[in-house]
């Protein structure tokens, strides 16, 4: 065998289970078909630390979220990963909203958050004096990161574990062999190489149903496209936590928020569209309006001059348009092979419980077929 294990994807997933699993023992090598780590949805997100509040109880995506938020936590304090603990208040903008925001609060009960709170409109306007709402759930819990410094440490971590990276490689297929697999690559002077690996762990983001085909597994990822605009730095220094609506009904998004980056810029988004499987990532400048009404019931300061076209980033959702809630996969489908299939929000959060999930598959497995 070339090496003990190959994973495919280096983006924040791939990179912390590389990190979790590599030691001067074994023989790791992530393959990214980009020319650098963490350009996939990994570098197209909002950032967020979640608390874990929204997650069916009982489900990966509450679990992990929970676990890997507690560990992201020591793992930015241990090694100077910038972030900050700001706090999140998720919304009633009338009356109605309020059963759902009372449902939100027991499931995150539920859920075993301790720290969340319902708040009342008059605490609320002592909070954030300068946004629009009925009543809360506070979940103080909640944080965000710098997601490109803590990729940066995860590569760095595992290859001074002794793990590599190889850059501008894509993987085209994939077959079972004696002792492991065969993965045949093409780089990008169109050169093919193949190699063989003991084990495999599929953490290709937004094309691990195609990885996972080419073992004959068949998962489908449909595309959910997330655009943002962002709000002139006039504004700046308003607000200071993370306001989030009621998320919206038909489980594709959290609705049109308001996010922080550590230098306290604002942003609104992203909303949820299903597009066809393209990466194409232009912002539609026409959706303007629509994030303007959807954000100034809450946000009444906001005037339509104030918000830009800015990014966007795609989710990899296992269920289709209007299907109900659908778990992350993380699964030893063949002998010592795991698919990741569906991690959408929230990855970047639970990545490092993910990469635990990983580790502990693959340590139950010590002979292969
Ligand atoms: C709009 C949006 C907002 C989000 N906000 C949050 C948030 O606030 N908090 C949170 O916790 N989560 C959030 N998420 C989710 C989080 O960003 C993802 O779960 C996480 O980044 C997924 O990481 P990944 O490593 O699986 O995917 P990626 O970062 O896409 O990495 C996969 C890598 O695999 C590589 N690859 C693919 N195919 C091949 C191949 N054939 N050969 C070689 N390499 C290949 C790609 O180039 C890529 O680098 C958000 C997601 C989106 C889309």
């Amino acid at each position: 065998m070339d090496c003990d294990i190959a994973i495919i994807g280096g983006g924040v997933i791939g990179l912390a289970i590389a990190s979790s699993l590599a030691d001067r023992k074994s023989n790791i090598y992530i393959v990214e078909k980009n020319d650098s780590h963490g350009r996939g949805i990994s570098s197209r997100n909002s950032e967020v630390i979640h608390a874990g509040i929204y997650y069916p109880t009982g489900s990966l995506k509450a679990e992990l979220c929970i676990e890997g938020r507690q560990l992201l936590y020591e793992i930015c304090a241990e090694n100077k990963i910038p972030h900050l603990k700001i706090g999140k208040l998720i919304i009633a903008t009338s009356e109605e909203e309020m059963a759902t925001i009372e449902h939100l609060w027991m499931n995150a009960k539920k859920n075993g958050i301790s720290s969340v709170s319902l708040v009342a409109q008059g605490k609320i306007a002592e909070m954030e004096p300068h946004i629009r709402a009925f009543g809360a759930v506070f979940s103080p819990d909640t944080g965000i990161i710098n997601a490109h410094a803590l990729m940066d440490y995860y590569l760095c971590d595992a290859r001074s574990k002794g793990a590599d990276i190889v850059y501008g490689t894509e993987v085209v297929g994939i077959d079972k062999i004696s002792g492991g697999y065969r993965i045949a690559t093409v780089n990008r002077n169109g050169e093919c190489f193949d190699f063989d690996s003991e084990r495999v762990v599929n953490a290709a983001g937004l094309h691990a149903d195609r990885i996972a085909g080419m073992v004959g597994k068949n998962y489908v990822q449909h595309f959910c496209k997330g655009d943002y605009f962002s709000i002139n730095n006039v504004k700046k220094g308003i607000v200071q936590k993370l306001i989030y609506p009621v998320p919206e009904k038909n489980h594709a998004g959290l609705g049109v928020h308001l996010t922080l980056d550590l230098q306290g810029r604002m942003k609104l988004g992203p909303d949820a569209t299903y597009i066809d499987r393209v990466e194409n990532y232009m912002v539609d400048a026409s959706k303007k309006e629509r994030f303007y009404e959807a954000a100034v019931k809450f946000l009444p300061f906001i005037h339509k001059e104030d918000i830009v076209p800015d990014m966007s980033g795609i989710r990899p959702k296992l269920q289709a348009a209007g299907e109900d809630f659908h778990d992350f996969v993380i699964r030893e489908d063949l002998p010592g092979f795991v698919n990741l299939v569906g991690i959408e929000s929230p990855g970047l959060t639970a990545a490092p419980a993910i990469a635990r999930c990983v580790r502990d598959v693959l340590a139950a497995r010590s002979v292969l077929a």
